[in-house]
Order: structure tokens, then C-alpha cells, then sequence
């Protein structure tokens, strides 16, 4: 097929939603939808959904349904995007689930897989914040914190296939207890997760607060992004500490990174990022400004809020997608992570 013609569908597979575009050669979402992921129900049920909500985009986009020739799926946890396995996605409860060819299978078309945040980081390179850069990284502050990073105008991917992972870089090496089991990592620091465990900390410390009335109020047991923003609006003192504290350790991470490797672009997404935006990203840019080793031109760096907000994934799949098809991500020195290695009925 003329690949201009050519439709990618970018999928974005969360914990709790799962959002899929169809896209075209110019970046145009043809049609998109969202749907529960219900994960509790076992993978079987979860890929069945996928592929469900595939066929739903197919027939939403009439006869250009039959150009979809491939699929991108954001994996929240990590991915052997060779073999197309996801090896562990905690949020989905997954473990060496070969998803790649039991999509393929059901579909008929190549699928590859990639780690949900460099999937999203990916779509702000191309269509977002970071267009243009040839070098740039994206944190995404979330119930956990992603990571991705972009040089040469390529994710990089590491020797592994592993690189990315900002959000377990030691910050306090004698901190607060991570999800991944070591102490002191950014996500350990700045995650939702985090901020709220330091809210339930101050207020059994005695501190005066409203947040867990929030909570209660939207019927939650955990800290939303709107519950952290109606907090702020209340000035409520426990969640503007808790945010500053955030806030002070992401500066000091995005000014290591910089640091290392003089980014023209820091995108900072996810939930708490969407929600506050600018509010959220303007005291961990004044951070990390100050923690620059070298201070000249240093606004050339720019430190921005994510623009595309929760499309960022599904185009930024449906892009590598497109890619892959093409070959054009294998020409990439060392990248080995393409080529799709299980059987792809020819199309
Ligand atoms: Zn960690």
C-alpha cells in the first residue's frame, strides 16, 4: 500500500483505561476511544477488549479501516518488544504475558509493543512540546513516575532495552521505601503515591488539613490529581509542603539529567501535570535552573508541561507504528528493538 494511505492505530493500555486512535500519515486522529480496562478480569479478557476496540475503530473509520496496517501498543510495565512479551506489568497484574503475538493473531496485522511513558514521549517528539529536538526528556509524574529519553532524534533504548528509568534514580539514599523495593528513588520522592503518603504522615503528625475530606468527598481513598488541586486552591498547608517537597526533588532530578545530557527539551506529564499544569511545572523548572552546572543560556532548556495530555501515548504508538512498518526505526544504530520476530501474516 502507498504509505501515505497507510493507518497506524497507537494504543495506549493503562491500568484503569485503555485509549486507542486511529492515525494517519499526517498525524491526524481519524477516530479515537476510550474504554475500561478492567484488568482484574485476566489478560485473556483484557486482550479480548483490545481486540474488541480495534474492530470498533475499524468500522468508526469506514473504508479506510481496511489501511490500518499496524499497531503500536504503550505497555505500562516493562516490555521485550522483540519477542513481544510483556514481562511485568504490576497495574495490570501481568507476568510474561505474550501479547504482540496474540494480537497479531486475533488481527491479522504487526503489532509491536513499548513501555507506555517512552510511547508518550515519543508523541510529544513528534506532535507535542518537544518537536524538532534532538535531544529531550519526558517524566511523568503518575501513581508511579516514567521516564524516556530522546537523543539524536531516537528514544534511546539502552543495551537492555531497558533505559529510561527516571524514576528510580537515587535521590536519598536512605529515603522512603520504593515501589521497586530499594529506598530514595525520585518515584519514591514525587509520585502521587509518595505525595500521599507524606499527606498521612503530617496529619497524624497533628498538621491541620482538608485533604482527606477531599478524598472523601469524591468518594476516593487515594489522592487524585483533583483532590491535590482543590487542596491547593484551599492553600491547605499540608498539600502545598507536600507539593513543594515534589516539586524540589523533580528540579533536582531534571537538573542532573540536564546536566548529563543538555536537553533542549524536559516535558513533564502525567495525571498531577495535566491537571496543574504550568502551576505544577514552574517551581521545578526555578529548581532545576538553579542546580544547572552551567548556568549560560540556560531558558534554552526548556522545562514545559505536556501538551498533548493523555493523546501523547496513543499518537506517539501510533507513530512507532508506522514506523516499525517502514523499517525506519531499525536503520537506528543498535537499535534492534523493530522488527516484530514472531510470524506477521503477510498483509
Ligand atoms: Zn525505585
Amino acid at each position: 500500500m502507498i504509505e501515505e494511505l497507510i493507518v497506524t492505530i497507537g494504543f495506549d493500555l493503562g491500568g484503569t483505561k485503555m485509549h486507542a486512535a486511529a492515525v494517519d500519515a499526517q498525524g491526524n486522529v481519524l477516530y479515537s476511544e476510550r474504554q475500561k480496562t478492567e484488568a482484574s478480569g485476566g489478560a485473556d479478557a483484557v486482550i479480548e477488549r483490545m481486540v474488541g476496540l480495534v474492530a470498533r475503530l475499524r468500522q468508526e473509520i469506514g473504508p479506510r479501516g481496511s489501511h490500518i496496517s499496524a499497531l503500536c501498543v504503550g505497555v505500562p510495565g516493562a516490555v521485550d518488544s522483540e519477542r513481544g512479551v510483556v514481562d511485568k506489568a504490576p497495574n495490570l497484574g501481568w507476568d510474561n504475558v505474550p501479547l504482540g503475538p496474540r494480537l497479531t493473531s486475533a488481527l491479522g496485522i504487526p503489532v509491536f509493543l513499548d513501555n507506555d511513558v517512552r510511547v508518550a514521549v515519543i508523541g510529544e517528539h513528534v506532535y507535542g512540546v518537544g518537536k524538532g529536538a534532538r535531544t529531550m526528556i519526558g517524566i511523568f509524574v503518575g501513581t508511579g513516575i516514567g521516564g524516556g529519553v530522546i537523543v539524536g532524534g531516537h528514544t534511546h533504548h539502552g543495551g537492555r532495552g531497558v533505559a529510561g528509568e527516571i524514576g528510580h534514580m537515587t535521590l536519598v539514599p536512605h529515603g522512603p521505601r520504593c515501589s521497586c523495593g530499594r529506598r530514595g528513588c525520585v518515584e519514591a520522592l514525587c509520585s502521587r503515591t509518595a505525595m500521599e503518603r507524606d499527606v498521612r504522615k503530617l496529619i497524624k503528625q497533628g498538621w491541620d488539613s482538608k485533604v482527606l475530606k477531599l478524598m472523601r468527598k469524591e468518594g476516593r481513598d487515594d489522592l487524585t490529581s483533583s483532590v491535590i488541586e482543590r487542596a491547593l486552591d484551599d492553600n491547605d498547608d499540608v498539600m502545598r509542603k507536600v507539593v513543594k517537597d515534589a516539586q524540589y526533588h523533580l528540579g533536582l532530578t531534571v537538573a542532573s539529567l540536564a546536566n548529563v545530557l543538555d536537553p533542549e527539551v524536559v516535558v513533564i506529564g502525567g495525571g498531577v501535570t495535566e491537571r496543574l499544569g504550568e502551576r505544577f511545572v514552574a517551581p521545578i523548572r526555578e529548581h532545576a535552573y538553579k542546580h544547572f552546572l552551567v548556568q549560560r543560556d540556560r531558558e534554552k532548556v526548556h522545562i514545559v508541561a505536556t501538551e498533548l495530555k493523555d493523546r501523547a501515548a496513543p499518537l506517539g504508538a501510533a507513530h512507532i507504528a508506522r514506523e516499525r512498518l517502514a523499517g525506519r526505526l531499525d536503520s537506528a544504530p543498535g537499535a534492534r528493538h523493530g522488527t516484530a520476530s514472531w510470524p506477521v501474516p503477510s498483509a
